[in-house]
């Protein structure tokens, strides 16, 4: 027999669903200046609670009152990390509905799933920047638009050829600063200024280039591939990760089976921050 009558199963699944999102919440701040500020709330919210109960009427008012206009001060605090939250739950709905459709067209029909992209042009340019040591960002789109990040460049709109990339990004191009922005085949901007990361807990050897090429991918469902002026490095980033120095055959794993989802005998590769 249950010993807790009481306890019906939708309390537990309350429970396990609150759970679940503080640990989503605390996972999306970890590495923020933002978590500071968050445990600072949870800290003035346990005062507040311990004053009430010692009956500390002076104490518990003023901060009843600082709690009471918390939430308004939450909401335009935590504005940037609502959004993201919003967009990822949005994103990770529409790439279970994509995968699902991927899934039964793959099922209905005999395609062949690995003639979807051509990503011989990127792989060629990233391994010739990257022998060049030529500072590159390629934002590949995924699920959602890229028309905000396109409004903030040179609109290109030409099929991508390795020569047409390393073309954008040689050093003397006035369009060599900021981020390509790629779909499928096609270059759709240039020079392209993008979100930085606020992330505290990042190699601090990684400068500008690779901050916003994580910072894009932390907001949007896109993926950004990154060499190193520096040190030819290649990398690439997404959901708010970057992995380092990948060689061009991983990243071609990486590509494949992040955008088309043909994901077989990828090689691993390990991220950096
Ligand atoms: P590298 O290893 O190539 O030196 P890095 O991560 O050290 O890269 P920086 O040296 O700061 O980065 O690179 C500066 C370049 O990064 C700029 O010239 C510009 O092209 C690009 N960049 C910087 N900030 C942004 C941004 N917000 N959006 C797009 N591109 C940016
Ligand atoms: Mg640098």
């Amino acid at each position: 027999m249950f010993p807790f009558p009481h306890i019906r199963f939708v309390d537990i699944l309350d429970i396990f669903l609150v759970a679940f999102l503080i640990y989503e919440l605390y996972r999306m701040l970890k590495g923020t200046n933002i978590i500071r500020i968050f445990w600072a709330l949870v800290v003035m919210y346990i005062a507040w609670r311990v004053f009430d109960a010692l009956n500390m009427r002076f104490c518990s008012q003023i901060l009843g009152g600082v709690m009471s206009i918390g939430l308004i001060a939450l909401v335009i605090v935590f504005q940037p990390e609502i959004r993201k939250f919003l967009l990822f739950i949005g994103t990770k709905t529409q790439q279970t509905g994509d995968t699902l459709a991927k899934r039964l067209q793959f099922w209905r029909s005999d395609v062949n799933r690995h003639n979807s992209m051509n990503y011989e042009p990127y792989i060629q340019a990233c391994m010739h920047m990257s022998q060049s040591k030529t500072g590159a960002l390629i934002i590949f789109k995924r699920s959602n638009e890229v028309e905000e990040l396109v409004r903030t460049g040179e609109v290109i709109n030409a099929v991508a050829s390795s020569a047409l990339l390393e073309t954008l990004f040689f050093k003397n191009s006035p369009l060599h600063d900021g981020a390509v922005i790629v779909s499928g085949n096609q270059v759709l901007a240039a020079r392209c200024i993008l979100p930085v990361t606020s992330r505290t807990d990042i190699d601090p050897n990684l400068g500008l280039r690779h901050r916003s090429a994580i910072g894009v991918t932390e907001q949007l469902d896109v993926i950004s591939v990154i060499v190193s002026e520096e040190t030819g490095a290649i990398s690439y980033a997404i959901g708010g990760e970057i992995h380092h120095g990948v060689t061009p055959v991983q990243l071609r794993h990486a590509l494949e089976k992040l955008i088309d989802g043909t994901d077989e005998d990828a090689p691993a590769a390990t991220p950096a921050a």
